[in-house]
């Protein structure tokens, strides 16, 4: 997808501190961030967002959630952390491509504002 913001930042033609990348998968720092750690995940194939994806996308999207998970055990998140889906407009979506925020190193609240 060429006007898409992540899919440009996956192929490095807009800058992000890079937090981990293989070859399905590709973690960056947020910029405006949340928390502490607030690290988003996302798939390198385009997929709109978690309702838009079939069950083709299932390992795949398993896959970021481990993908996470190894990043807040790096990070020695060990009293927690949270990973959450921003999906349209009531949840504050603004970027059209699948991605797992990670956030941690704080008290997060519940329920979320
Ligand atoms: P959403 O609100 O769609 O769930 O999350 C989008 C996230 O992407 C927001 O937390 C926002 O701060 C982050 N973001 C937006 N533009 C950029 C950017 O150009 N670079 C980085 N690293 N993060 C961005
Ligand atoms: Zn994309």
């Amino acid at each position: 997808m060429t006007d898409c913001l992540f899919c440009k930042i996956i192929a490095g033609n807009i800058p992000s501190k890079k937090v981990y990348e293989d070859d399905k998968a590709f973690a960056f720092e947020d910029i405006r961030p949340q928390a502490p750690t607030h690290v988003l995940i996302v798939p390198k194939k385009h997929i709109v967002d978690i309702k838009e994806a079939t069950e083709q996308d299932a390992e795949l999207i398993g896959y970021c959630n481990l993908v996470a998970a190894k990043i807040a055990r790096e990070r020695d998140l060990k009293h927690g952390y949270r990973t959450v889906y921003n999906v349209g407009p009531d949840a504050g979506q603004t970027v059209f491509h699948l991605h797992l925020h990670l956030l941690g190193g704080r008290q997060l609240h519940w329920p979320p504002g």
